[in-house]
């Protein structure tokens, strides 16, 4: 049967991936990639091997953040090849975006249901990672039938879980809350809500001023007994870190130290 093949696709191409953990947000422009790229690099520079996969189609930003424009991927014998990061980090670390398909920044994708969801099909079983600890899969905004297909896509590989990433203002929104349960609908475990842009990091005196309400991040984590793992405020150096998109080693180092979600982790 159909469903049989299927996960013998899904063996192969994620079988020596150990950890595969999706990057959630109830809506667009909250830092879901800058959240996903944080998140690679402090883990890399941890030792492990990471793959960053990003299947954002409503606007593939991660080729742009790890200054990765322009780059094209190969077709190997075990399916695509993802591109390497030059990280002055000993473990490796490799990305696969739609945005090295789609060729010149600006492009979005205008495609209708069913070409998305062969498209994110061939992103999770066609990409040849080879040996991984962690998968991180940054998808779009919101919960639409994309995710569905992209836990569909993944259940024969178990994924770990959903870091869901949210901001002061949206907390106050049910975009969270729809995310949160959409976790539970399709059975995928909540590692973590991480509250970004939460409250502003003065360039002039480093101190930190809560122009939204804070706390709502951590109030939604216990009402739905999930982890609550940190904020992340919004820092101008930071934005300037990232949007900067330099690969020279110095660049990656800082944005490590940098980097609010190595707090957050070095602690777990
Ligand atoms: P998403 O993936 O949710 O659409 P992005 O990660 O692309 O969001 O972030 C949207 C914009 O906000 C980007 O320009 C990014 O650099 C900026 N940004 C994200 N997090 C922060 C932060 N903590 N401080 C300042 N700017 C941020």
């Amino acid at each position: 049967e159909d469903g049989e093949e299927e996960q013998a696709v899904a063996a192969v191409s994620l079988a020596q991936v150990k950890h595969i953990i999706l990057i959630l947000s109830g809506k667009g422009g909250v830092g879901k990639s800058s959240v996903t790229i944080q998140t690679a690099l402090s883990l890399c520079i941890m030792g492990y091997k990471v793959g960053v996969l990003d299947i954002d189609l409503t606007g593939p930003s991660l080729p742009r953040m790890f200054g990765l424009e322009g780059k094209s991927i190969f077709q190997g014998a075990d399916g695509w090849m993802p591109v390497k990061v030059d990280t002055n980090a000993e473990a490796s670390l490799s990305v696969m975006s739609l945005g090295f398909l789609l060729g010149d920044r600006g492009n979005s994708v205008v495609w209708r249901g069913p070409k998305k969801t062969a498209m994110i099909k061939q992103f999770i079983k066609d990409v040849y990672w080879g040996e991984l600890d962690y998968l991180l899969i940054d998808t779009p905004p919101g919960t639409s039938d994309e995710h569905i297909s992209i836990a569909e896509n993944l259940r024969y590989a178990e994924p770990d879980g959903a870091l869901v990433v949210t901001t002061p203002q949206s907390v106050a929104t049910s975009d969270v809350k729809k995310e949160l349960n959409f976790c539970k609908k399709v059975n995928l475990n909540v590692l973590g809500i991480i509250e970004n842009m939460s409250g502003f990091i003065c360039p002039y005196c480093a101190e930190c001023t809560n122009i939204f309400s804070s706390g709502g991040g951590e109030r939604l984590a216990k009402e739905f007994e999930v982890p609550y793992l940190g904020n992340i405020p919004i820092d101008p150096k930071f934005v300037e870190l990232i949007e900067n998109q330099k690969t020279e080693e110095k660049t990656l180092t800082e944005l490590y130290e940098a980097s609010p979600i190595y707090q957050i982790f070095k602690d777990i």
